[in-house]
């Protein structure tokens, strides 16, 4: 047994998977060139357009890939050197937009924000000529959620393409593509959607399917996987069982409902962040998503030396930053299959590494 296992996961991404999921990844591959396998992806494309309210003739382009391939099969595929990208660069996965930008020669501002939700979008009004935006809905290396609402008004006003990178707010917190007025949606399977890594998906709006570039690359060509959808096929061999387990935990979300998934999380949050109130530790950001709680030390301790603690002596899994953050911040995700009692493990063994008691 490797010591990977059995091990309680607070970590976004992979989160901790649901028993059903986890059934579903024991059993044989099965061949998926049939009309069975495209019953699936019909089913988990028109379940997914359901979930983000998407416009109607908007489409799910499936890639075999980790999310940042959707961040860069979505630049390659959606702009060109006559775009020019705004990218709300909050932390490290805004820098990897600006990355990707610069290595495709996509002119871009690089507009750098720091503890701001984008609530007030004033501050944008200089990009104006901007043609697409990209943001990190979630800016997972910090937690802070960008006000989406406000982020789409001002992509609608100035007819700018709004690209959400909604990798790790999907299924926890609010998304929403024609309230917000979204035009491409990246989610990935291993945050907030509890499957393994191994799955992107791109939604596209039929504005932003008017945009796809003429075929330029072979694997993540956009107008492939559209064509090839079309019969609910992928044009190269897809994650098969992560699109197995991705169907039944659709099917879930539908029957739940969307809401009260994002209800959930939005409870489990609001839980562990009251219950270590009495910790010396403070909340990092002011604009917290439900996905995820920023820790900051209050004491000398270092943030990394927690997490390692945290992992050493009580088996709970946190993430560290890097960087500059490293002894500052650490972070604690509510994705996935989470439980009052499970996240109870995580309070207590905090209580008991600080040698506070949690009762009155
Ligand atoms: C996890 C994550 C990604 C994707 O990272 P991969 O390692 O490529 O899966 C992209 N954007 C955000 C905001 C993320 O949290």
């Amino acid at each position: 047994m490797f010591n990977l296992y059995n091990k309680y996961i607070f970590t976004p991404g992979p989160v901790k998977m649901y028993e059903s999921t986890l059934k579903l990844g024991s059993i044989q591959t099965p061949y998926f060139r049939n009309e069975e396998f495209s019953q699936i992806v019909f089913e988990c494309e028109k379940i997914l357009l359901e979930i983000l309210n998407a416009p109607k003739g908007s489409r799910v382009l499936f890639l075999t890939a980790s999310g940042t391939a959707g961040m860069e099969a979505s630049i390659q595929n959606l702009l060109n050197t006559e775009d020019k990208a705004l990218v709300i660069n909050g932390g490290g996965f805004g820098q990897r937009f600006v990355d990707i930008c610069n290595i495709h020669n996509i002119k871009n501002y690089n507009h750098q924000i720091n503890d701001n939700n984008l609530k007030n979008t004033e501050e944008l009004e200089v990009y104006k000529d901007a043609t697409a935006l990209l943001v990190n809905a979630h800016e997972t290396s910090v937690g802070i959620l960008y006000d989406l609402e406000s982020i789409g008004k001002f992509t609608k006003k100035y007819n700018i393409l709004n690209i959400v990178d909604a990798i790790s707010m999907f299924i926890t917190d609010k998304l929403d593509m024609q309230e917000q007025n979204i035009d491409v949606v990246i989610t990935s399977s291993h945050k907030g959607l509890a499957l393994p890594p191994g799955l992107t998906m791109v939604v596209l709006s039929p504005m932003a399917i008017k945009k796809i570039n003429p075929k330029h690359q072979l694997y993540f060509d956009f107008n492939s996987y559209i064509k090839d959808g079309e019969r609910g096929q992928t044009p190269f061999t897809p994650a098969v069982l992560i699109i197995l387990q991705l169907h039944d935990r659709l099917l879930n979300i539908k029957k739940e409902g969307i809401s009260f998934h994002n209800n959930k999380a939005r409870d489990i949050a609001e839980y562990f962040r009251k219950e270590i109130e009495k910790l010396p530790l403070e909340i990092y950001s002011n604009f917290m998503p439900n996905a995820m709680t920023t820790l900051s030390p209050l004491d000398e301790k270092s943030a990394s030396d927690i997490v390692r603690d945290l992992e050493r002596r009580y088996n709970c899994v946190l993430t560290p930053n890097g960087g500059e953050l490293k002894d500052k911040v650490f972070r604690v995700s509510h994705m996935g299959d989470m439980t009052k009692e499970y996240v109870d493990i995580l309070i207590d063994a905090l209580y008991d590494y600080y040698k506070i008691s949690r009762g009155e």
